[in-house]
């Protein structure tokens, strides 16, 4: 996407937004909805990208998806400190790269990172003003429908994201947000009024009121 993109007259710091949901509820088509919406709204929000050694499914472009590596090339960037946080799930490394997210945070950026909830404990930590946001499939029944339709996994694949998905959506529970994926459109909507929300949270635009304490008497002075 172009660098320069638009630029943000808000004036405040970039967010960072914690996606999470079970593998299937469709987190990914939303975000990239989200996306596509953000920039005609001219909302500056960026999409992490993360590390894989996950096999890389139809559809999938590396670098765009995930940037697919060998176990060889994660374990190095682990030694090398390059990642925010990492993960193991159904035996394979998933991790979010620190720099880019670095550069586009100092650049006020609204930054998504589409990550587990493990990964979602650590990135926390070191950002506690990070937003979380749970993507809730509607039911399992459309989960399982979702996960056999893409055609990436075999069956016993299929049974362990089920399986996984079971155990992780009590832990929606400490999240900030929680968004039932039914309709793509509504909860792409939703998920940019949250970050548009949280651009005014009190906490984060604090500052505003001593820029505007400063003026008082600016114009009694002038005339
Ligand atoms: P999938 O194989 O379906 O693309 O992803 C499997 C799981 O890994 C999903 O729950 C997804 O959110 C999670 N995941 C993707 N990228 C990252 C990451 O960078 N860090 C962590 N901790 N989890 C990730």
């Amino acid at each position: 996407m172009n660098e320069m993109n638009h630029p943000d007259h808000s004036g405040e710091k970039g967010i960072i937004v914690i996606v999470s949901g079970p593998s299937a509820s469709g987190k990914g088509t939303v975000v990239d909805r989200a996306m596509e919406k953000a920039e005609d709204e001219r909302l500056n929000v960026r999409l992490s990208v993360s590390m894989t050694t996950r096999a890389i499914g139809r559809n999938e472009v590396d670098g765009e998806t995930y940037f697919f590596v060998t176990k060889e090339e994660f374990e190095r960037n682990i030694a090398e400190n390059n990642l925010l946080e990492y993960n193991r799930y159904a035996g394979e490394y998933y991790g979010t790269p620190r720099n880019t997210l670095d550069q586009w945070m100092n650049k006020g950026f609204n930054v998504i990172l589409e990550i587990d909830v493990n990964g979602a404990k650590q990135v926390l930590k070191q950002y506690p003003d990070a937003v979380t946001v749970y993507i809730l499939p509607p039911s399992f029944k459309e989960l399982e429908c979702r996960l056999r339709n893409r055609g990436r996994d075999s069956e016993e694949k299929i049974r362990y994201r089920i399986a996984k998905g079971k155990d992780e959506i009590p832990e929606a529970r400490w999240y900030d947000y929680i968004l039932v994926n039914d309709v793509i459109e509504e909860s792409a909507d939703d998920l940019l009024s949250i970050i548009k929300a949280e651009q005014k949270n009190r906490s984060r635009i604090e500052y505003k009121i001593d820029e505007v304490l400063e003026t008082y008497g600016e114009d009694q002075q002038n005339n």
